[in-house]
């Protein structure tokens, strides 16, 4: 956040957050700045949400720019939209910061085109846990209400991996809505979400410093409770028996990988006939083994997954809000992701100019193996 304190433009919030930014892209649309706007929406139980992709301003009109839940992950739906070619339309969407992250990882992975698309993102207040939330939609969309109305950062009330969310503000995006006190604040954050601003003829640029302190304290406040949460984890993972334990329950269902945004893979291992020995092969793992539990697999079937996307997990908790035993699946990934992202100095969906780390490696890496590629390179490069 170091370069943006005076980028931002403060727009007219006396309707509140929701309906200044329903408004903003309603005339977006209207002034056709943009063919589509990408939104959710509650849907006509009015028990969860829809990503919704909406030409129609009448139907712009009945869009919750900022849902209470996140029933999919929006660079799911973006990806669905995108995933063979960019198409025609210029389109908004609006997404929370892990959204955001999620996106960029899956452009790095090919498997979001963001040519024609501009991403806003907003200061998070977090998402409830659907089950919560389905067991009673409108005294949680209350309780929501509140969280939004109070700017209350830190409610206990959203997912725990929300809690400890501190990257809540300002993602990867191309424009960010701010929150603080009264006032949003509208911020371009890069070359395209500052040529779409400066169509807008807003007025001058306000000083964010406020702004901006704010966060960092929240962060901060923050990055405490992922430590002491991440604290028990590893308590749950390291070392066999333990991650064994943790996992027990699990009845493999694969509701985790099914909803993670990073989990792209079209077919995968765990779900293929591949992966289902015949019964004389079953026989035979019991017979070493003295019993096998079933279904099988299980276990691996997470270890598989960290292993596959550890790297790039944005800590979103769609995981952990699919799994039907409660077992803390976004938390173990997410201690997971912070341990591999550090040990190749990565973060997942910070910026799309970093290169991921399985697709590009640093010769410095490969130890031995280095210095004989970069002494046969200077050699073959000396001989040319
Ligand atoms: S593993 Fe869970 S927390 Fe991480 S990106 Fe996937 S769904 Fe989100
Ligand atoms: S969603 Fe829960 S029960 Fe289903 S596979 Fe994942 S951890 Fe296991």
């Amino acid at each position: 956040m170091d370069n943006i304190a005076n980028k931002g433009f403060k727009i007219n919030s006396k309707d509140g957050v929701r309906n200044t930014i329903r408004n903003f892209f309603l005339d977006s649309l209207t002034a056709k700045h943009y063919n589509a706007v990408m939104l959710p929406m509650m849907v006509p139980s009015r028990d969860s949400y829809a990503w919704i992709i909406i030409k129609d301003p009448d139907i712009l009109k009945n869009a919750d720019p900022i849902a209470p839940i996140m029933p999919v992950n929006a660079a799911i739906a973006l990806k669905r939209y995108t995933r063979k070619g960019k198409g025609k339309s210029k389109i908004a969407v609006l997404m929370r910061p892990c959204e955001i992250r999620a996106t960029i990882e899956l452009a790095k992975l090919n498997q979001v085109n963001l040519e024609d698309v501009t991403l806003f993102s907003y200061d998070c207040p977090g998402a409830l846990p659907m089950q919560d939330f389905i067991a009673d939609p409108k005294e949680k969309t209350s309780v929501f209400d509140k969280i939004l109305q109070d700017q209350n950062w830190t409610s206990n009330a959203v997912k725990p991996i929300c809690q400890s969310c501190d990257n809540f503000s300002l993602p990867a995006t191309d424009v960010h809505f701010a929150f603080h006190a009264e006032n949003i604040y509208l911020i371009p954050n890069s070359k395209k979400g500052e040529t779409f601003c400066e169509s807008l003829k807003l007025d001058p640029k306000v000083n964010l410093t406020d702004w901006m302190n704010n966060i960092t304290q929240i962060n901060a406040k923050k990055a405490k409770i992922r430590e002491k949460d991440f604290t028990v984890v590893k308590s749950m993972v390291e070392g066999f028996d333990n991650l064994q334990e943790t996992f027990a329950n699990c009845i493999g269902c694969h509701n985790c990988g099914s909803s993670c945004p990073i989990c792209y893979c079209r077919q995968c291992y765990f779900d293929t006939s591949v992966s289902e020995p015949n019964s004389d092969v079953i026989m035979m793992r019991a017979q070493d083994r003295g019993g096998i539990s079933l279904p099988l697999d299980r276990l691996m079937f997470h270890i598989g997954r960290m292993a596959h996307m550890s790297l790039s997990c944005v800590s979103c908790g769609l995981c952990s809000d699919a799994c039907p035993v409660d077992i803390p699946v976004s938390k173990i990934f997410s201690y997971m992701a912070a341990k591999t992202q550090k040990t190749f100095e990565y973060k997942a969906g910070a910026n799309i100019g970093d290169a991921l780390p399985m697709k590009e490696y640093k010769i410095d890496e490969l130890g031995e193996l280095g210095k004989l590629v970069k002494s046969a390179e200077v050699q073959e490069s000396s001989s040319e």
